[in-house]
């Protein structure tokens, strides 16, 4: 068997890949679901709409390959982290919306969590702060929200998961999530790599609900249905996904990924690494039982979908690759500054309270430069998170792996390594998402032998230089700091 499969499940569209033994691609299928925004800060997703696409994206992924599923050695998953689902243990059936992670509605559950210790109160353990970005409080609103959903958990009926645990169930008849995923939940244990009970209890969640904890590279199951007895062996979220698809496996490799938010991940090996800068702290991966790799995480919840938004609200542009010659209309940001605290911000500042502001507009300002405003805006968080991380790791960082849809973008690329003063470096592959998956699916299975094979498959594209000189880029940086400052405080 030649193929080794991948679908991303990711939060706008599903994926599908089919990737050879030297790591290349040799189909793919994607398709887009419905983003629901029933009011202002809900986001949610129909979890049987996302299934169906799954069984259509791989049907199709496998004719464009021109294979059959006989000729898969494995298949894996990744997803979109955070977003959460619950269903009828009996039927399958989606008992709600599933929650995404981008959704704001458990900001004063967070609160109310917190209490007098407030948003670190579990930190130590699960190396998050309280905030509406994670699983774990969006279960509590659904258990407390949806009529008969609390009875129903205790009764034992009901399965919880994020979307990791969604499709395995539909794929596998498995309730399991992986570690990374559980690692976004607040609900895991860093350490021992399982629920925590102390937690657990004080979110007030039956146990029932949980599913199994496994490692991210370990056989699971056989699949249903078109991917009918293929060994399902491999689960990461889509940010450890990428990183394992960067073989940024040793400590201090460091990636960046440019898709619908922007997330930066470094490798601190066996050391979970806590952070006093506003990271988070999560598990990378854990192959088979070995020793779990810790990661830590700067996360930005506004990128792409930034220019996505300047194409659908603004209508400024007709497809996202228009924002970088729309912003080459003129010669720099004219001092535009854009803070896409669209749902509060993310790291490092997590201020539930900020909302987005364009700043600095006067009479001159024109369409030109809020496009590179967006652009820009996307560099400028991931300067504060690279800043954060090398004061929490004590790391000096030169280089910046980079990967996701938006790095097509030479404008913003060049930008970054401006803006950082550190050589940004595009390797060839830069759906390193989805091929994170497909590796884990198959070192589990022996289509790979090791880390060291998959290292081999990593090449450079293109390396971005900065150009800059030091004093423009310490001006532009300090605006963008004043910017941020306007974006807070905003909503009580
Ligand atoms: P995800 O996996 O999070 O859905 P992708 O990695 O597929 O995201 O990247 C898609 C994002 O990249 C979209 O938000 C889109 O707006 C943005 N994007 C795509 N092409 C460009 C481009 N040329 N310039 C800027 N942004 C782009």
């Amino acid at each position: 068997m030649a193929y080794v499969g991948a679908i991303d499940q990711g939060t706008t569209s599903t994926r599908v890949a089919i990737v050879d033994h030297a790591g290349t691609f040799v189909g793919m299928a994607q398709k887009e679901h419905a983003q629901l925004m029933p009011q202002p800060g809900w986001v949610e997703h129909d979890a049987t709409e996302i299934w169906a696409n799954i069984e259509e994206v791989t049907a199709a992924a496998l004719a464009d390959a021109g294979i059959d599923r006989t000729d898969l050695a494995a298949v894996g998953l990744t997803n979109q982290r955070e977003t959460t689902l619950v269903w009828d243990a009996a039927t399958g059936e989606p008992l709600a919306p599933a929650i995404v992670w981008q959704d704001t509605r458990t900001d004063v559950i967070c609160r109310e969590l917190g209490g007098a210790e407030g948003a670190d109160r579990f930190r130590a353990k699960t190396g998050l702060p309280l905030a509406t970005y994670f699983a774990g409080p969006k279960l509590v609103w659904l258990l407390d929200n949806v009529a008969g959903l609390r009875e129903r958990a205790e009764a034992g009926e009901v399965r919880f998961g994020t979307m990791d645990s969604w499709v395995m169930w539909n794929l596998t008849g498995e309730h399991v999530t992986d570690v990374t995923n559980a690692s976004r939940t607040m609900l895991m244990d860093l350490e021992t790599l399982d629920w925590d009970d102390e937690i657990v209890g004080i979110f007030g969640i039956p146990k029932s609900v949980l599913p199994r904890i496994v490692p991210s590279v370990g056989l699971i199951g056989r699949g249903k249905g078109v991917l009918e007895g293929v060994p399902v062996a491999g689960i990461l979220g889509d940010q450890q996904a990428a990183m394992f698809g960067q073989a940024c496996f040793n400590p201090g490799d460091t990636k960046n990924t440019y898709g619908t938010g922007c997330f930066m991940l470094l490798n601190t090996g066996t050391q979970a690494v806590q952070s006093t800068k506003g990271l988070l702290t999560t598990v990378a991966y854990q192959i088979a039982s070995g020793k779990p790799r810790y990661a830590l995480e700067g996360s930005v919840a506004i990128a792409g979908s930034g220019v996505q938004w300047l194409r659908d609200q603004m209508r400024m542009i007709d497809d996202a690759p228009q924002v970088e010659p729309l912003a080459k209309t003129v010669p720099d940001n004219g001092d535009v500054y854009f803070v896409p605290a669209f749902s509060g911000l993310f790291a490092p500042y997590w201020r539930s309270d900020a909302r987005g502001v364009i700043a600095g507009l006067t009479r001159f300002s024109e369409a030109g430069h809020v496009a590179r405003a967006v652009l820009e805006s996307v560099a400028y968080q991931s300067r504060d998170v690279l800043e954060a991380m090398e004061a929490d790791s004590g790391v000096d960082m030169n280089e910046l792996k980079v990967d996701g849809g938006m790095v097509v973008n030479e404008l913003l690329m060049q930008f970054q390594a401006d803006i950082l003063d550190v050589d940004v470096v595009r390797p060839t592959i830069i759906e390193t998402t989805v091929l994170g998956a497909a590796y884990a699916a198959g070192l589990a299975t022996g289509f790979w032998r090791g880390l060291d094979e998959l290292r081999e498959h990593w090449a450079e594209d293109r390396r971005f230089v900065a150009d800059m000189a030091e004093d423009e880029r310490a001006a532009l940086y300090d605006s963008w700091k004043k910017a941020v400052d306007k974006s807070l405080n905003w909503v009580d």
